[in-house]
């Protein structure tokens, strides 16, 4: 399927009635203003207040605004996922509901994706208006997935970003992984990856929808989508070569405490009980655990085996 319009906005909500009205008004300012084809796909994530009755209401007043409603509150991530999957533009935007993301920001964003050729173009909101407690851990888990990712981008969290109509239709957003959507993009082998600085402001109405948890989930998340996505396909290669290691090590040990036994027997000098040895422990405990990572990789290989996805690849181009 190819794209029929310019650029699909999405936007996950919950609980945002206040917001939506005027983020729709400003939206097709924008939009129209710049004469693009264009259209809103609103993702009403079980609100609990009347944001799906302002959603119906901007819907019947424009034809560009495409609303879809939750049974329940699923999360972000999943309200993305669903979004992405109606997206018919060229270009699909995301951004938050809540007014901290402003829609000036989509011409050059469309820019950038059309002209310059990025796959994915995400906000760095530079200068940040949330308080100290959200701004200094966001520091430290922006630079965690810097390191584990090797993406250099400043701001991996922003809801503003941009991207080419494949690679949302390519990529799986699930759990709470819309964290690292430029991981999993590049993981498919989208991996031109830009960034642009948005302007950030403060929240106008409601509250933030996440609090401290974030940042241990998001660290949690940020370990599962490392391992997730280098040993998806080979997972012994990820237990198996740990197992060798406790192994071999405790084979070793054992060896030394053996040849250890048998020189003092020869040379009949004090023996010790193998048992008051703090060693024979040690080499116990690794080869145990050596034998169980060798297991957990076989079970891991088994049930890769069996999954219907074992070969997926994402193919580029074809000449038939
Ligand atoms: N959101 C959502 N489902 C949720 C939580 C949040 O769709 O379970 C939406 C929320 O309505 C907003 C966006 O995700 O449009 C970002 O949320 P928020 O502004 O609370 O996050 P923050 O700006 O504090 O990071
Ligand atoms: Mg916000």
């Amino acid at each position: 399927m190819q794209p029929t319009l310019d650029v699909s906005v999405v936007i996950p909500l919950f609980n945002e009635e206040e917001s939506l009205p005027e983020l729709h008004e400003w939206l097709v300012r924008v939009l129209s203003a710049h004469q693009f084809s264009y259209e809103i796909i609103m993702v009403d994530d079980g609100s609990k207040d009347s944001s799906w009755q302002v959603i119906k209401q901007l819907a019947s007043q424009n034809s560009c605004v495409k609303g879809i409603s939750f049974t329940r509150n699923y999360g972000k991530s999943a309200a993305l996922h669903t979004g992405f999957q109606a997206v018919n533009g060229k270009v699909v935007i995301t951004m938050d509901a809540d007014l901290q993301d402003s829609p000036d920001e989509i011409p050059e964003l469309y820019r950038l994706i059309t002209d310059e050729n990025f796959d994915l173009v995400s906000g760095w909101k530079k200068k940040r208006h949330d308080p100290l407690s959200k701004t200094l851990p966001t520091k430290l888990f922006n630079y965690m997935t810097r390191l584990f990712s090797g993406i250099y981008l400043h701001d991996f969290n922003c809801g503003l970003k941009a991207y080419k109509y494949k690679v949302v239709k390519n990529i799986e957003v699930y759990g709470e992984m819309h964290r690292y959507i430029p991981v999993i993009a590049k993981w498919n082998g989208f991996g031109k990856i830009g960034e642009k600085v948005v302007e950030h402001r403060a929240r106008k109405y409601g509250t933030t929808k996440f609090g401290l948890e974030r940042f241990v989930n998001g660290f949690l998340d940020l370990l599962s989508i490392t391992f997730v996505t280098r040993f998806k396909k080979r997972p012994m290669h990820f237990f198996g070569s740990m197992g060798i290691l406790s192994f071999l090590a405790g084979f070793m040990i054992t060896c030394g405490l053996i040849a250890e036994k048998m020189y003092k027997a020869a040379h009949q000098l004090h023996l010790r009980d193998v048992t008051a040895q703090p060693l024979f422990f040690l080499a116990l405990v690794a080869l145990i655990i050596g034998t169980q990572l060798f297991l957990a990789g076989f079970l891991a290989e088994m049930i890769s085996l069996n999954s219907p996805k074992r070969n997926d690849y994402l193919i580029e181009e074809k000449t038939y």
